[in-house]
């Protein structure tokens, strides 16, 4: 596969879409590069009494509708132009749900895999040690992204508050509950992406009942296999696959019960009543619903013109090349772009920080129901844009997302 740099990529979506909307220069040149950037070093105490030196970034791409807000990987191969790129999504991630947040993103460059829980610990509360001072509830809220989670939340959120003597739980998002979480956000990415797609079956009457297949069976996919069926009532969950295999059965697996086998034994194959098949022939089964939930450029030239699915739900970031999106749109099929498909998630982080900051939490119903309207509305926003210029979802998304924030940016006197 080609290798390509996602900044350089989201450079260059945005100046597309600027030429549509007619983007003066200097706005132009304002969304394309962050706001802000911070490198530093991070000194960290290994358990076998050596000195390691990570290399830690904050990334903030835009505060013009609202403080930084993204996550914050702890990887080996993160390099300062993967978290500008992600930093600029995550600025059009909020504005296309249209809420009050900007885009941020940030890394350690280290290898949990190798690491000790003491040791993770020890580089969760050195990055916060960093940068406490650029962030915060009115700054930028981080969350956790690729290998970090609630747990490493937790302790930046503890190092935060010791550092200012403050009760802050809103600096960091997707905490645990006892911390400050919110009932309902551990399953908002997923339960967003089913609100979507219930959204696009109503529109173009595809039968919501239908067949549909998971690629990724991680905490996004087993989640997104039982909400199918319990928001939509009902469909026929026929493939699914994760980084070991793929099964598959035209009759249906049930969703409780192949998360009970993963839990049970690591992973989908070997399921009772279904039959191995080939990882990559998921993305081209019939179905109404397919979920890209797990990998970067799956569908691409080599595939696209296989899909058989009427609607593709982009659960995974940037889970479709430009190219496929292209013949996909040509083929008819409705992909519901990353930026929209996933952002239940930052959208369920934004209902996390408004309880935190009134100290008043609300039951899992009022949540979901909050969130439900949000998605909802951000669908027939997206969709509109797209039918108004005969262009793709993702040209839409974008085209709602840039223009929110080029406003926000004027109406401030920036440009
Ligand atoms: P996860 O690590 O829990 O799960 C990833 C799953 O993908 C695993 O089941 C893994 O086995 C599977 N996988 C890996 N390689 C595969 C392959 N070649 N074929 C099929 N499956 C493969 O991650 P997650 O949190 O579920 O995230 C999945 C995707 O959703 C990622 O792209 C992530 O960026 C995106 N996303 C997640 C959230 C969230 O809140 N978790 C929010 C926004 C976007």
């Amino acid at each position: 596969m080609q290798s390509y740099n996602s900044f350089e990529v989201a450079q260059k979506q945005l100046r597309s879409v600027a030429e549509l909307l007619n983007l003066d220069r200097a706005t132009l040149e304002l969304l394309l590069w962050p706001q802000r950037e911070f490198k530093f070093t991070l000194p960290v105490k290994m358990d076998n009494g050596a000195t390691n030196v990570f290399h830690g970034y904050r990334i903030q791409h835009n505060f013009a509708r609202g403080p930084a807000k993204g996550g914050i990987r702890f990887h080996p191969d993160e390099t300062i132009d993967t978290m500008r790129a992600h930093a600029g999504w995550m600025t059009w991630k909020t504005a296309v749900v249209d809420v009050p947040l900007g885009g941020g993103k940030g890394g350690v460059v280290c290898d949990p895999r190798k690491m000790s829980v003491r040791e993770l610990e020890n580089t969760a509360r050195a990055y916060v040690r960093a940068l406490w001072q650029h962030i915060g509830v009115d700054r930028d809220v981080p969350a956790p992204d690729v290998y970090t989670n609630p747990q490493t939340m937790a302790w930046m959120m503890d190092e935060y508050e010791t550092i200012t003597n403050q009760h802050q739980p809103g600096v960091m998002s997707n905490k645990p509950l006892s911390l400050g979480g919110s009932q309902g956000r551990r399953d908002a990415t997923a339960r967003g992406g089913v609100i979507v797609v219930r959204e696009a079956c109503k529109t173009f009457g595809v039968d919501p009942t239908g067949a549909y297949a998971i690629q990724g069976f991680g905490s996004t996919g087993q989640r997104l296999a039982m909400f199918h069926q319990n928001l939509l009532g009902g469909g026929t969950l026929i493939a699914v696959s994760d980084s070991t295999g793929a099964v598959f059965n035209k009759n249906g697996i049930n969703p409780r019960e192949l998360v009970s086998h993963k839990l049970r034994t690591g992973a989908v194959e070997g399921f009772p009543g279904s039959e191995p098949i080939d990882p990559k022939s998921i993305l081209e089964l019939e179905v109404a619903v397919l979920y890209p939930a797990a990998l970067e450029n799956a569908i691409n030239v080599g595939n696209a013109d296989r899909v058989r699915a009427r609607i593709v739900c982009e659960l995974a970031n940037g889970p479709t090349t430009p190219q496929a999106d292209r013949m996909l749109f040509e083929k008819g099929v409705h992909v519901i772009p990353d930026i929209l498909a996933n952002a239940g998630g930052v959208a369920g982080s934004y209902l996390e920080m408004v309880q935190n900051r009134s100290s008043f939490y609300w039951k899992e119903s009022e949540f979901d129901d909050m969130l439900d309207a949000t998605m909802t509305k951000a669908y027939h926003s997206v969709l509109g844009a797209s039918r108004e210029r005969s262009v793709t979802m993702r040209t839409g998304a974008m085209l709602v997302a840039v223009a929110r924030v080029a406003e926000a940016c004027k109406l401030r006197g920036w440009v």
